[in-house]
């Protein structure tokens, strides 16, 4: 049985590494990714304010040496989900499974004047840069705010919120700084009313204005204004935002997207396509895009794979629970223990924020890429 992982990803790498650990060199996985390495998101925010290096968050795929997974470095150019059969720019490559975890591809140019008068954190490249910007920050007033939806790690934006507040506070320019936030929600975490409270009156204690129910749709680089959703302009000196998502063109090429993503069944994983799964950020299966949700359903999928190599019933389905960390500043992290399951109304509660919460984190990355790389890693920081 060939399997074709498409995406070494959150979701890519935890199907490759479960498959491996059962099966050994007895499986036959090729795993496929066009880029360098792995990153966590969080790790974009740790570059960004200069708690951490690139290099240090990299983690390569040339490093990654798994029994009966091959790694190809390539970036995909086609699927046809019939035939089973990938095509790459280091050939083709032919299965019986495919999953298919090629996350969410970012779009700058879709919000006009993101890039000529702003600044995206989002990907790779975006926060990386930002690191110079920030470290030459000298004050003025910062608005943090998402373009368009779906999009990644709803509560990462708050977090770069409370991030801004510790740079302006630790750097001496309070005096002459302010901080807006603007999401789409109507509070910061929509499934934890106790998480959005805290939240909140966070903000309102550290002077961050929150815009819920907000959205920039451009701007305007000659008047360093923001238009906004409802219609009005915000003046910045400072624009920090979140890039429109779409589903890799790869993926909508191949047929796969209904409204611009992978429709599949909540509980397997499976799409229209037999022997065809698809796994986090490339899905609309119905919890929010983020790498924790990505790797839970990527446990579900290998554990359907490994069924069908045994020639027994899978029994396990996903059930859309997720433990996400957000970053609270002051030196502090929180848990938001969050489920979604189709049809009923999401729940969530909240651990922290707490200077201890800070140690688990780090353990959450490190343990990931131990498992995923075989590699010890010191976390988040540098
Ligand atoms: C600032 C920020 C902070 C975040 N913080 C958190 C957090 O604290 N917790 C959390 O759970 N999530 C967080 N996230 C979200 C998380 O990073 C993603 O949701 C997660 O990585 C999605 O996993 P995935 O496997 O679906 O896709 P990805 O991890 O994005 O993997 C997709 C892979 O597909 C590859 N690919 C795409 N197209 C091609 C192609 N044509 N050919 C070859 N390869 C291709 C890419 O190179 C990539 O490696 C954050 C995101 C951001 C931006």
């Amino acid at each position: 049985m060939r399997i074709l992982v498409l995406g070494a990803g959150f979701g890519g790498l935890e199907i490759a590494t479960l498959l491996s650990d059962e099966f050994g060199a007895d499986l036959d996985l090729t795993l496929i990714d066009k880029s360098e390495g792995f990153i966590f998101g969080f790790s974009k925010l740790d570059v960004m304010f200069g708690r951490s290096t690139p290099d240090h968050v990299l983690h390569r795929y040339a490093e990654l040496v798994k029994p009966g997974v091959r790694f190809v470095p390539a970036t995909i150019r086609s699927i046809d989900v019939s035939a089973k059969r990938v095509s790459t720019d280091a050939g083709d490559f032919g299965a019986d499974i495919i999953v298919v975890a090629l996350g969410a591809d970012l779009d700058p140019a879709a919000t006009p004047g993101l890039v000529e008068g702003g600044h995206e954190f989002y990907s790779v490249a975006g926060a990386f840069a930002l690191r110079d910007v920030l470290a030459d920050f000298s004050g003025g007033h910062v608005i943090i705010a998402v373009t368009s939806t779906p999009f990644k790690c709803p509560p990462a934006p708050s977090e770069t919120a409370l991030l801004m507040h510790d740079l302006i506070t630790e750097r001496g320019l309070s005096d002459r700084s302010s901080i807006s936030l603007m999401v789409p929600m109507a509070v910061p975490i929509p499934p934890s009313p106790e998480a959005s409270r805290i939240l909140l009156d966070t903000f309102a204690e550290r002077g961050i204005s929150f815009h819920g129910e907000t959205l920039v749709r451009g701007l305007d680089p000659d008047r360093n204004v923001a238009r906004l959703s409802g219609g009005d302009e915000a003046p910045y000196d400072l624009f920090l935002g979140v890039p429109a998502h779409r589903a890799p063109q790869v993926v909508v090429d191949a047929g796969l997207t209904v409204d611009g993503w992978v429709p599949v069944d909540p509980q397997t994983l499976e799409t229209a396509y037999p022997g065809v799964y698809a796994v986090g950020d490339v899905t609309s299966v119905g919890t929010p895009k983020a790498g924790v949700f990505a790797e839970g359903q990527a446990v579900v999928v290998a554990h359907r794979i490994a069924a069908q190599l045994r020639g027994v019933d899978p029994d396990r389905r996903y059930d859309g629970h997720g433990l996400c960390y957000l970053e609270f500043g002051n030196d502090a992290v929180a848990k938001v223990d969050v489920t979604f399951v189709a049809g009923q109304p999401p729940a969530g509660s909240l651990i922290g924020p707490s200077p201890d919460l800070v140690t688990d984190k780090i353990e959450f990355g490190s343990t990931r890429i131990h498992r995923w790389f075989g590699k010890q890693w010191d976390g988040a920081t540098s």
